[in-house]
């Protein structure tokens, strides 16, 4: 164990790695991995600021809570279920790996018994023939409920209630079942339609002791326990007390905005999946917050029309890998709230973005480096800012 980094040496190794491009870091001592990410945030923070810490696992196998595997043919007619090889449409086989929850690797590996016995054709992207095209799992670590999406290309499902009973007395652990409709040539995962086969259609988790309901398709970390650390240093990074307001930028289902409310006078959030919003309203329920108000919009859209009318001492934010817009944090600067923190699991597009706080008048106060996904490439960055 490191006294650094506090955390393991260990090294995994992976008979795919080289081929499916997620984990890149595989073969090198975790410490190490972190001491490169490390690095890379510094700089791309070059001249600007220098990451106190990276705070790593310490065990940093079999965190991903949310697994996906792509169905296609084997050899000899065979189902088998994998990822895209980078940069492809290459199905490459993935039985196990060391990265995802063990759980849901054992029931993808149920799944593909059942469709081949079941006869299910998977999808053919060529052709567009063939049923079966993605399954999805998603547990909760907490509650240990089990979601299952199977997206189909179409809706009917043959010998629907025979196969769901299969399954469950397999794996009596699933609390949900979905069947997902994708029947678009797309490379997007999900389709729009939902279909609930069994139990609720929504999983629910414990994160920061509050208890969120995750839908099928909205966003949730898929690394709870990094994901906790996160947040707390988010909170803590923003200094909020009991008279703030608190802007909750690029929302998702809620967990941030829900877990700084109990700290704070009045929070709102904004998110522009819809579905996301409508669990964000449920978990603030389910948790007894009254203090939260959620819109469904696009961020850079609600801020830049609402500037001259809100008050926010406090600004999270958090967007997704391509980080947010020129008219975002042109209007952040108007709304002048004292703190800003931003959360981003791309560093490269943070880095665009806290210049143009910096040049508007905010300074950082600190930075934090989490290593919410190990082996992989990415990086999750958290930077608080005050106004000078
Ligand atoms: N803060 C949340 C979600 C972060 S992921 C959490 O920690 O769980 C980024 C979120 O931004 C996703 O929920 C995504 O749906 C949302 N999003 C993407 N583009 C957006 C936009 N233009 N306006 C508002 N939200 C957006």
């Amino acid at each position: 164990m490191s006294g650094k980094y506090n955390n393991t040496t260990k090294t995994i190794t992976c008979s795919v790695s080289n081929d499916c491009g997620g984990c890149c870091y595989t073969g090198i001592p975790y410490d190490k991995t972190l001491e490169i990410k490390e690095k890379k945030v510094n700089e791309l923070f070059k001249g600007i600021y220098t990451t106190k810490r990276i705070v790593g696992m310490f065990h940093p196998i079999n965190y991903r809570n949310k697994v996906h595997g792509v169905v296609g043919s084997g050899a000899g007619g065979s189902v088998i279920t994998g990822c895209y090889r980078e940069e492809s449409h290459d199905i490459i086989p993935v039985d196990y790996c060391m990265i995802q929850d063990k759980k849901a690797d054992e029931i993808i590996s149920t799944l593909r018994e059942l469709f081949s016995s079941f006869r299910y054709r998977p999808y053919n992207e060529d052709t567009g023939n063939g049923f079966m095209r993605h399954v999805l799992i998603r547990r909760g670590f907490s509650t240990d409920e089990i979601m299952v999406v199977l997206v189909t290309s179409n809706v009917e499902f043959p010998s629907k209630n025979n196969f769901i009973a299969e399954l469950l007395k397999l794996h009596p652990g699933i609390t949900t079942i979905i069947q997902n409709i994708n029947n678009y040539n797309t490379s997007m995962v999900l389709g729009k339609k939902n279909i609930v086969l069994h139990g609720k259609g929504y999983i629910e988790d414990i994160l920061c002791k509050n208890r969120f309901r995750i839908g099928p398709d909205s966003f949730y970390q898929i690394n709870p326990s990094q994901t906790e650390k996160l947040y707390k240093a988010a909170i803590n990074g923003a200094s909020i007390s009991k008279d703030d307001v608190v802007f909750d930028a690029y929302c998702g289902i809620g967990t941030i905005g829900i877990t700084a409310a109990k700290h704070c006078k009045s929070v709102i959030g904004v998110e522009l999946n819809p579905n996301a919003v409508k669990d964000a309203k449920i978990n603030a329920k389910i948790n007894g917050i009254n203090n939260i108000n959620f819109v469904c919009q696009d961020a850079t859209e609600f801020l830049s029309e609402n500037a001259g009318k809100i008050k926010a001492d406090v600004i999270i934010m958090d967007p997704p890998r391509s980080g947010s817009t020129e008219v975002f944090l042109s209007s952040v600067l108007k709304v002048n709230p004292s703190r800003v923190v931003y959360i981003s699991c791309n560093p490269e597009t943070q880095a665009r973005d806290i210049k143009t706080l910096i040049k508007g008048g905010y300074r950082i106060t600190d930075m934090e480096t989490y290593d919410m996904f190990p082996y992989t490439d990415n990086i999750e960055n958290i930077v608080c800012m005050v106004k000078e």
